[in-house]
């Protein structure tokens, strides 16, 4: 199980790849991502969710794309509507379905989390969901210790994958008196924590860096905590997410819950940052671009470090099919070869430049001042 759930993360990353490589075809695809946790009853209720969805998005298609669109949206809905009878497996909490019965292809990922319900039928496949699961920093090491033991927890998702314990069998027993005999007991005792928080350093080590975990949780005294980190290497210690002291005797699951509730508000407050640095830096006119054209040259440069994209933006495009540059619609030719231009979603293929340079994606869902310059802004490398 614990394998399964660790190479989930690179079946995302891999599928995303996949589909942002796929080129554009005439043909629909239609992406979902769905809830399907159980509620207070027990019961699964996304097929309402979609059936409601499906039938708002069957007017929209057949005014735009007339009865052969309609036909082809029906396909594939069928397509999605008996994977999810047949295969969805009791445990999946979200699922994300990928479907283009036109040019024959299918993909689903069932999740251990919930996601945000979305469907989208376009001529591309919508990624959103799918970037933010890999954003989100969820797969990390937890570590609840004292000088005498510790349990370590590798977290994936929202579920812990492995445990481990290790304690100090080599405490002294303070049996000696007189002060003399005191002194050394303190030294003796000192050197038996030193010991073990080594070998606990030593231990998380090896353990973050067999499970390729993305941050480190601890969880114990502020002073214990200062002296583990002594013998952490700086790599290590670099992903320090958080630390707290919670009080004696709180479960596992108390503890990872209120070990998750406060990554992700981290996380959330981590984007609501970006979002404020960049105001900051478009208002001194330091590295960061907003809008549409000045966004599109940038990351055709290669200069972007983070592209920070509003949650609703849609926009279409021009592609250059020499060259591979973006453009706005209005470019019928490209500007640095000539060629013709073709239409394109603008939203993959930016996200598709944005990886390939190694550039971060923020996804902003609140609505912001970033929906007044067309829903997309960048922090610069240079
Ligand atoms: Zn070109």
């Amino acid at each position: 199980m614990a394998g399964d759930r660790i190479n989930l993360q690179d079946e995302i990353r891999n599928l995303l790849e996949e589909l942002l490589d796929l080129e554009e075809s005439s043909h629909l695809f239609v992406s979902l991502y769905l809830d399907t946790s159980v509620n207070a009853e027990g019961q699964r209720v996304h097929p309402i969710y979609l059936k409601q969805k499906a039938s708002d998005l069957q007017h929209v298609i057949a005014a735009a794309k007339g009865e052969a669109g309609l036909r082809e949206f029906r396909d594939n809905l069928l397509q999605i509507e008996s994977f999810l009878a047949q295969s969805l497996e009791k445990t999946a909490r979200g699922v994300a379905v990928f479907s283009s019965r036109g040019r024959g292809y299918f993909r689903a990922l069932q999740l251990p989390v919930s996601v945000r319900n979305k469907i989208a039928a376009s001529a591309a496949p919508n990624l959103d969901v799918l970037i933010e699961i890999l954003q989100q920093n969820r797969h990390f090491c937890v570590v609840v210790f004292d000088q005498q033991s510790a349990r370590i927890f590798s977290v994936y998702l929202t579920d812990i994958v492995r445990k481990r314990q290790l304690s100090n069998p080599a405490l002294p027993a303070r049996n000696l008196p007189g002060s003399s005999s005191k002194v050394r007991y303190e030294r003796r005792t000192r050197d038996v924590v030193q010991h073990f928080l080594k070998d606990l350093a030593e231990e998380i080590e090896n353990l973050m860096r067999t499970e390729k975990t993305q941050g480190l949780v601890l969880l114990g005294t502020q002073a214990n905590i200062a002296e583990l980190r002594k013998f952490l290497s700086a790599e290590i210690d670099k992903q320090l997410l958080l630390t707290q002291n919670p009080p004696a005797g709180t479960s596992d699951s108390q503890l990872l819950d209120s070990v998750l509730a406060e990554v992700q508000r981290r996380q959330q407050m981590l984007s609501r940052q970006t979002l404020e640095q960049l105001y900051d830096r478009l208002s001194h006119d330091y590295l960061s671009a907003a809008g549409l054209e000045a966004t599109l040259f940038n990351l055709q440069q290669g200069k972007v470090h983070t592209l920070v994209l509003s949650s609703p933006f849609a926009q279409r495009g021009k592609k250059c099919p020499r060259c591979g540059s973006l453009f706005t619609l209005s470019s019928n030719e490209c500007t640095y070869c000539r060629t013709p231009t073709v239409e394109v979603d603008l939203r993959n293929q930016m996200e598709k430049l944005a990886e390939h340079h190694g550039a971060k994606i923020e996804i902003i869902q609140e609505p912001s001042f970033l929906d007044h310059l067309d829903g997309v802004g960048v922090l610069l490398r240079f």
